[in-house]
């Protein structure tokens, strides 16, 4: 086993207690195909337990605290977390191969980052009041209190494991529910330290589960979990359209993060090198498995030619290797299984007659790596629109580029997918803008920029992309419901 292990076995969290299970997994270190733990999987009687468990904690010391206590143990595990920042981010470059550069200044902080910012809204959050005058001149007060859901089944994907695990678990917490978190089961580790970090600063047994498997085998039951009041999902859209219909006996919230097929439309009065850069990035960001990250480009046909060329150079220019070598912006993708899908796309896009511009296949490095998941970045033209490669995700290192003539038809183009995640505009007129962007069908429009976030901004997709929006107030609304109350005065 490898030197770098977060730890051998990694258990389940439940009812405060890390538990031991009869059936286990490989965890694989994707830079170079080695065993670095074993995870353990839950069976349907510690499922059981968790969500008992929860159930427990809503009754316990946790549903009598105020919402400052609450908050306040949210800030403890913020600062715990930030104590721990080593140990995160080698857990997470461990199961991801993900750069350090990626992990050091976006996953691990952010994780930190969702508990004090929900814990921040929280505070503030509040009800709505009216007075209420009747014909017969009675009046009432109408006022509501936000109530907590209760149990809340958190499941959320490998590609920014901390950070979408956090992102849904501190808003269902600073609202008073107890969570049981599943993560992907590609990426346990950090969620394992999560748990510690719950169990270190104190909070109820009960009221933070771990449960870990992979999703094929125990998702259903948690899902369908009669004592399960809500699901909180991020992941593909094929899954999302199974927990929906697992979810549906019980009629229960749910909120779904999904797939996307991202664009990025380049008009010919873009700062260039702005674009250039900003496509690269929204492209190659962690080797394209970010829900956010554009497959398709649109450009302007007056400086497609320049456009293209640089965009070359740039991913020629990025470095692969090992996730904390200096420079390294690429670390593998997570799987094995994932990179047989990504490469059966670049078959694909072989097969349908795309132009190759640079990339296509998996590096060389004539060491261990050759093992691992390695691939190479990749920009292809010539496809049509309504090619399976310019509808289907792709989730890896890959974009298409298209020429386009005008505003309308590039509209028109972008819209062409069944998903509508988000879209990134490079223009320097700012009436262009406003003018398109709403006209994009996606929850998510950037202008001149790239996955710039803030946490009380609206978060969230349309068409196969997803259901509901979270960041912010959208979270607070999401995790806690109103309960009118109405006295007659
Ligand atoms: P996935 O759907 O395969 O897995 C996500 C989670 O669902 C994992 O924890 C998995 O174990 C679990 N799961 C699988 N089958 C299940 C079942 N039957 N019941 C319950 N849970 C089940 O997704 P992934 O491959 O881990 O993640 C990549 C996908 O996530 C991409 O499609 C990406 O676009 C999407 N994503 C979306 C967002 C967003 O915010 N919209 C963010 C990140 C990733």
């Amino acid at each position: 086993m490898s030197a770098s292990l977060p730890h051998p076995l990694l258990h389940c969290y439940i009812d405060g207690q890390f538990v031991a299970s009869d059936c286990y997994f490989d965890n694989i270190n994707p830079v170079n195909g080695q065993k670095i733990s074993e995870i353990a999987e839950a069976n349907n009687r510690q499922i059981d337990m968790a969500v008992q468990s929860a159930r427990q904690a809503l009754k316990g010391p946790w549903g009598k605290l105020t919402v400052n206590q609450r908050c306040d143990l949210l800030h403890k595990i913020a600062d715990r977390m930030v104590e721990r920042q080593q140990e995160f981010i080698d857990a997470e470059i461990a199961d991801t191969g993900k750069s350090l550069h990626q992990v050091q200044t976006i996953d691990i902080p952010r994780g930190a980052a969702n508990f004090r910012a929900f814990a921040d809204m929280a505070r503030t959050h509040s009800g709505e009041t009216f007075i209420t005058e009747t014909p017969s001149g009675e009046k009432a007060l109408n006022y509501s209190v936000n109530k907590p859901l209760g149990v809340v089944a958190v499941i959320s994907p490998w590609n920014l494991p901390l950070l979408l695990a956090t992102w849904k678990v501190a808003p269902a917490l600073a609202c008073g529910n107890c969570v049981i978190l599943k993560p992907s089961e590609e990426t346990s580790s950090t969620a394992v330290l999560l748990a510690q970090v719950m169990d270190e600063v104190g909070v109820p047994k009960g009221v933070f589960n771990l449960i870990l498997g992979r999703g094929k085998h125990i998702g259903d039951y948690l899902t369908s979990h009669a004592s399960v009041d809500a699901v909180t999902f991020t992941g593909a859209s094929a899954t999302g359209q199974h927990i929906m219909r697992a979810v549906s006996q019980g009629v229960k919230p749910i909120s779904f993060e999904l797939g996307g097929k991202n664009s990025a439309i380049v008009f010919a009065d873009a700062d260039l090198d702005k674009a250039v850069a900003g496509v690269a990035r929204s492209t190659f960001t962690n080797c394209g498995q970010v829900c956010l990250c554009t497959e398709k480009v649109f450009v302007h046909r007056e400086i497609a030619d320049d456009f293209i060329e640089k965009l070359k150079q740039q991913a020629a220019a990025i470095k692969i290797g090992y996730p904390k070598e200096e420079g390294v912006l690429l670390g593998p993708l997570v799987s094995k299984q994932h990179q047989e899908k990504v490469l059966a796309y670049y078959q694909l896009a072989k097969d349908e007659g795309a132009n190759f511009i640079i990339g296509g296949g998996v590096p060389k490095f004539h060491d261990e790596r050759d093992q691992g998941c390695y691939i190479e970045p990749t920009i292809i033209s010539g496809l049509e629109d309504n090619n399976r490669v310019n509808q289907e995700e792709i989730f890896g290192p890959i974009c298409h580029v298209s020429i386009f003539d005008d505003e309308d038809e590039v509209i028109e183009r972008v819209n062409n997918t069944p998903y509508g995640l988000a879209c990134a505009l490079w223009t320097e007129n700012v009436s262009r803008a406003h003018r398109v962007s709403p006209q994009i069908d996606v929850g998510l429009v950037w202008v001149n920029t790239w996955f710039l976030r803030d946490l009380r901004a609206p978060f969230g997709g349309v068409k196969l992309s997803g259901i509901g929006r979270e960041g912010g107030k959208h979270s607070l609304n999401f995790y806690a419901e109103p309960v009118n109350i109405c006295i007659k005065i």
